[in-house]
């Protein structure tokens, strides 16, 4: 008997093979579009509007970029801030700062205009092979709350394939291919791009129609990464990062900062400045050891807890630019910090036009510390 005829007696009968497969394809397709679900978020009692992105781009509708915007607007008229949590979907502490804000702040005078998941295409998945969980959940007085964890570029079912070179558009700058899909390299953008190169258009858009006073872009990086709880400010919004700064230091909570650099072009500190000239623009980096390099196993705990001994001997080794001791980076402690930016840059707008906003309700970076991040989560109403 040659190979061929052994081959051929186990063949199995197309339709069994088609079935094994939907078998295992159908559930697996289930399990893929259940990372679509978005976590809920609650319009806390100062949230006045709730708009969508596409209501301030058309284009935008019916696609996976639309998004909402929550607009918290004080009785007095005042000065406007707009914050971008979830520029890049990985750095959690920029999404749970703006869910904070949008569940807590209540303006009396001004106006914050508050976009949690700004690249939504981002907490729609996560990269294959590095072991990262799709969510995590924080503990709250009435039970868990639970949030996403997603990747710092747009997904590749919305934008694909990657070019080999990404150039901007706007300045000719090279980068490597996949940085076509960070939203954080694309502004200006331009509503007839690519899908990130869209988003970012379209987020300018909300600056330019709600007539942005502050541009808040939170973010997070790794340990080993130099920039690191820092402000990065357009020159326009530089004595109002050194004051928010000073600010900070004052409290204790040590915050650099750095001037955006002209030529390093598509980053929101640069170009919502530089393309609307009543935008101060001011970026936020704290440290998240999920996203390192060094990290050891990459569950839940990591990104809620913020604990990791290989972060504590690379610390000890001089390898990191923050601090790292065993009591790690909780993402309760990181939060404070965004909000106490918040306050501080607040606090910054109003010492340059007096009573510019007016703001209640938004727990300060001791309040986050004494009664974690549970204590200022709502609960969602599930229907
Ligand atoms: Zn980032």
């Amino acid at each position: 008997m040659t190979a061929m005829e052994n081959q051929t007696s186990f063949k199995l009968p197309g339709w069994l093979v088609l079935l094994l497969a939907l078998t295992l394809t159908i559930p697996a397709g289930y399990l893929f579009s259940a990372m679509h679900e978005q976590e809920p978020i609650v319009a806390g009692p100062g949230v006045t509007q709730i708009k969508m992105l596409s209501d301030y781009e058309p284009a935008m509708l019916n696609t996976p970029a639309d998004t909402p915007v929550y607009i918290l607007e004080g009785e007095e008229p005042g000065a406007t801030v707009l914050i971008f949590g979830g520029t890049h979907a990985q750095e959690v502490s920029g999404l749970l700062a703006a869910v904070v804000t949008i569940e807590n702040a209540t303006l009396q005078k001004g106006r914050f205009v508050v976009i949690p998941q700004s690249n939504q295409s981002g907490f729609t998945y996560t990269e294959p092979l590095e072991g990262f969980p799709h969510t995590f959940n924080i503990e709250t007085p009435f039970g868990q709350r639970w949030f996403r964890n997603g990747m710092r570029l747009t997904n590749p079912i919305h934008e694909w394939p990657d070019a080999d070179i990404y150039v901007h558009r706007q300045s000719q700058e090279h980068l490597v291919g996949w940085e076509g899909r960070n939203l954080n390299r694309a502004y200006p953008g331009h509503p007839e791009g690519t899908y990130t190169q869209r988003l970012a258009s379209a987020l300018l858009k909300v600056a330019e129609i709600e007539r942005a006073d502050v541009v808040l872009d939170l973010h997070e990086a790794y340990p080993e990464y130099p920039i690191i709880n820092m402000l990065v400010a357009h020159e326009r919004a530089f004595e109002l990062a050194t004051l928010a700064m000073l600010g900070l230091q004052m409290e204790g909570i040590q915050m650099d900062l750095m001037p955006s650099p002209k030529g390093l072009r598509g980053l929101s500190h640069r170009e919502f400045g530089d393309e609307l000239d009543h935008v101060h623009a001011i970026l936020t980096e704290t440290a998240n050891p999920a996203m390192g390099r060094l990290r050891g196993r990459t569950d839940e705990q990591l990104i809620v807890e913020g604990k990791d001994e290989n972060y504590v001997r690379a610390a000890e080794q001089g390898r990191l630019f923050v601090p790292f001791t065993e009591e790690g980076h909780p993402l309760a402690e990181r939060t404070a910090r965004q909000v106490a930016t918040i306050h501080e840059v607040v606090n910054a707008y109003n010492d340059a036009q007096p009573d510019a906003i007016s703001l209640e309700g938004l727990p300060t970076y001791a309040d986050i510390m004494q009664n974690g991040l549970g204590a200022y989560l709502l609960e969602p109403v599930i229907n």
